[in-house]
């Protein structure tokens, strides 16, 4: 696999996937640090997707831009920049002839010791990782894809059904809970997240939108 400047610059990103069913030893895996394969998990989908593994390949850490001389070199300290980190992942997930590779260097950025020998939650994990892109990914196009990828928005409305009092309210979202138990897809899950419900409860509800309209 290759990615060249020219290639990058086209819509579609330049690495070749159609080969991977045939071929499962052209793909690369992570070493379990203890507990950490719901991490790795999470990373080797994050590194399937070719839009954002194209964008972090193409992100340029402006800590590297500032260098001048080997002095100052030496002395730059990579070790808990997380984009860098992930980048350095991605690229040896790419272009490794290993069979698997540590994720070290991305825990340490974390700041993570003694948390690798923790089994945590993989949601939660999604979320701390993908703020911590965004966060310090701030004017990149990197950051632009992060926030298109896998941030939404929605709109909760509720209405009373007595006094009809309403309220809107718009909240950014990066997960979703979706119900799949009983249904027979995805998109019967979505259709439940959607269906309106009434809140029993009246007084309290409608104090609070009342409340929050004033
Ligand atoms: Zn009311």
């Amino acid at each position: 696999m290759s990615f060249s400047q020219q290639q990058s610059n086209s819509l579609l990103p330049s690495f070749d996937f159609s080969d991977c069913e045939d071929k499962p030893s052209n793909l690369t895996g992570l070493n379990n640090q203890g507990a950490t394969c719901y991490l790795n998990s999470m990373l080797q989908a994050l590194f399937m997707l070719p839009e954002l593994r194209r964008e972090v390949f193409q992100w340029q850490c402006p800590l590297l831009s500032t260098i001048t001389n080997i002095e100052q070199a030496k002395t730059l300290d990579l070790s808990r920049n997380i984009p860098y980190q992930l980048q350095k992942l991605f690229a040896l997930l790419q272009e490794t002839d290993r069979l698997s590779i540590p994720t070290t260097g991305l825990t340490k950025s974390f700041g993570w010791q003694e948390q690798v020998y923790q089994q945590s939650d993989v949601q939660e994990l999604y979320t701390i990782l993908l703020t911590a892109l965004k966060e310090n990914t701030l004017g990149s196009s990197l950051n632009e894809t992060i926030q298109g990828l896998f941030w939404g928005e929605m709109t909760n409305y509720t209405e009373c059904q007595t006094c009809y009092s309403s309220r809107l309210r718009r909240e950014s979202f990066n997960n979703l809970h979706i119900t799949v138990k009983g249904l027979s897809d995805l998109a019967q899950g979505f259709d439940k997240l959607l269906t309106p419900e009434i809140m029993s409860g009246h007084r309290n509800i409608t104090i609070n939108i009342e409340r929050n309209e004033r």
